[in-house]
């Protein structure tokens, strides 16, 4: 009988190597502390349009809601022909199943090429609300031109949405270092950074022992790259999340060490890496396999403490450890992180670390 009931969709380009990565990983990590996983593949992307004519083939939400979580590959939507069944899938699964956080950790590790040594920080960026025009509205489009000389981009804020990722950020402050970072610029966006803001604070009322201070986004993106060890866990909105996120991600190695997962007030959560399919390198077996790893690892994690699983909670320590033993070798880590090998050699040695 599965503990867990996990879907599992590939995504696009590298997707279609990360992705399998993350699963047996998982599966030797899982072996050996006896936790039984049903790993449930569905098509999803290019792959989908080609075999069920649409990129989220009927029937996707449903049975996703009957998981445990999932993992979503990175989505090559730019390069979809145009047509009816060809959507981006990602904003659809993260407003579906309300996962408006989106966790994601910056961490440094030794040689792999980062700029400091000793960064440790989580940002959790807001996913469902704000800029992004494909997701701030039920129908249509959050941007639009009413003549061809203008365009206007609406942002969304409401006091639930930033309570909520509020609540979420102080969850993960109040398990590391107690200390939370709101980042906004509501010295010019006076209402919706404002009201950002003071739900932030409503919500922190609940969670005394987590000291919250705040900085405008403009002079967190500099004392990003100057002190980031100043940060522990940061909340933002939407589009400034977006932006950070990567921003922090070139402070340690790159986009394929930036893991992600998405996550709601249920249980059910989503790996996805911050990284987008890399055409460029798809194909090639480079691909570095951390930030899909790791997101999967998160997503393990997390399953375990919500739904109180001991080994679930073993098996993402074991793997942690796996991926750090793997990291600290080039000969075991891939190309765009001072290593030497691909895909498949990392992936092998972080199963071989599992023991
Ligand atoms: P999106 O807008 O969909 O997030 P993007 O514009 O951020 O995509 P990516 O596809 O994420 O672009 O990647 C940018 C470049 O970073 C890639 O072309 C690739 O060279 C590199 N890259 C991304 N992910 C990885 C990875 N896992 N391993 C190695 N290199 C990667």
């Amino acid at each position: 009988m599965a503990q867990l009931t996990i879907g599992v969709l590939n995504g696009d380009d590298i997707g279609h190597e990360i992705v399998p990565a993350a699963v047996e990983v998982t599966c030797a990590a899982a072996a050996r502390h006896g936790l039984a996983i049903d790993w449930r593949p569905m098509p999803i992307g290019r792959a989908a349009l080609d075999s069920h004519g649409t990129t989220m083939p009927e029937g996707t939400l449903g049975t996703l809601a009957t998981f445990d979580g999932f993992i979503l590959g990175p989505i090559g939507h730019q390069a979809y022909p145009k047509g009816p069944g060809a959507i981006n899938p990602h904003p659809i699964l993260r407003k579906h199943f309300d996962l408006f956080a989106n966790v994601r950790p910056t961490r440094s590790y030794p040689d792999i090429g980062c700029i400091y040594d000793d960064v440790d920080l989580v940002i959790v960026r807001e996913n469902n609300e704000g800029f992004q025009p494909d997701r701030n509205v039920v129908m249509g489009s959050g941007e639009f031109r009413p003549n061809d000389d203008l365009t206007i981009s609406v942002r969304v804020i409401s006091r639930n949405g930033s309570r909520k990722v509020a609540r979420a950020a102080l969850e993960i402050a109040r398990s590391r270092r107690k200390r939370l970072t709101l980042v906004h610029k509501n010295t010019v966006f006076k209402l919706g950074c404002g009201m950002f803001v003071e739900s932030c604070y409503e919500a922190a009322k609940e969670y005394p022992d987590v000291t919250v201070d705040e900085v405008i986004v403009d002079t967190f993106a500099m004392r990003l790259v100057r002190d980031p060890q100043s940060f522990d866990t940061v909340v933002t909105t939407n589009m400034f999340g977006d932006i950070l996120t990567d921003e922090a991600a070139g402070l340690v190695g790159g986009l394929g060490m930036a893991p992600g997962l998405c996550i709601g007030e249920g249980g059910l959560a989503m790996a996805q890496a911050t990284h987008g399919s890399a055409p460029d390198i798809a194909g090639k077996g480079v691909a570095n396999p951390y930030a899909m790893i790791e997101s999967t690892r998160m997503l393990i994690e997390h399953l375990g403490r919500v739904r109180s699983l001991p080994q679930a909670v073993e098996v993402a320590r074991t793997t942690e450890a796996a991926i750090r033993s793997a990291l600290s070798d080039p000969e075991t880590r891939t190309r765009d992180i001072r290593g030497t090998t691909g895909t498949r050699g990392m992936t092998d040695a972080i199963i071989r670390a599992i023991g």
